[in-house]
């Protein structure tokens, strides 16, 4: 060990030739290579204005499904929480009012349904243990913003609109947009 720390290496400086010690042919060479990538076709994009085209099968943003007749299909089972690996779905159920039952078939409903996108790993997992095809993953991703509470949806973005309805049916057979 000690010879090791002992021992020293002495590098010698390489003198410069008398072209590179001028710089223009190397100033030249990088002004080619500028030059050339300017008609290359830009690898990148500019997102978020302009996104790529995902595959048919690609899980974005989720959406709570309402029925035919307008009610939100979800009756707060809570499977998907369960099934979630990321524990991202908080949920809280509450049982209709009496008289309400009548009109939303279902005698309960997600008083508070959120999904941390933080944590989120867009696996679908929620969407496959859903006995009620109440929960559906969109392939719109999520927009950037700048605190961490507003990647918590709630309810308010989550259940669709009701002229906004999505056709479920369409996911593997092409991109199912939220606003589409
Ligand atoms: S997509 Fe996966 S990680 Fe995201 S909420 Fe659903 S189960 Fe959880
Ligand atoms: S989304 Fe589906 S699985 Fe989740 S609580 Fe509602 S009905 Fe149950």
């Amino acid at each position: 060990m000690q010879a090791l720390t002992n021992r020293s290496v002495q590098v010698k400086k390489r003198e410069m030739s008398l072209v590179e010690r001028l710089y223009l042919p190397a100033i030249f060479n990088g002004l080619v290579i500028t030059f050339k990538h300017m008609f290359k076709k830009s690898p990148t994009i500019r997102y978020p204005e302009v996104q790529r085209e995902f595959a048919p099968v690609y899980r974005g943003l989720h959406v709570l499904k309402r029925d035919d007749k307008g009610a939100e299909r979800c009756t707060a089972c809570g499977l998907c929480a369960v099934a979630c690996p990321a524990e991202a779905i908080t949920m809280i159920a509450e049982e209709r009012k009496p008289g309400e039952e009548k009109l939303f078939r279902e005698e309960k409903y997600a008083k508070v349904y959120e999904i941390n996108m933080l944590r989120c790993i867009f696996c679908g997992l929620c969407e496959e243990a859903c006995p009620k095809e109440a929960i559906f993953l969109t392939t719109e991703t999520v927009p950037s913003m700048y605190n961490r509470k507003d990647f918590i949806y709630g309810k308010d973005k989550l259940v669709e609109s009701m002229d906004k309805r999505i056709d479920v049916s369409k996911r593997q057979d092409t991109n199912v947009h939220l606003n589409s």
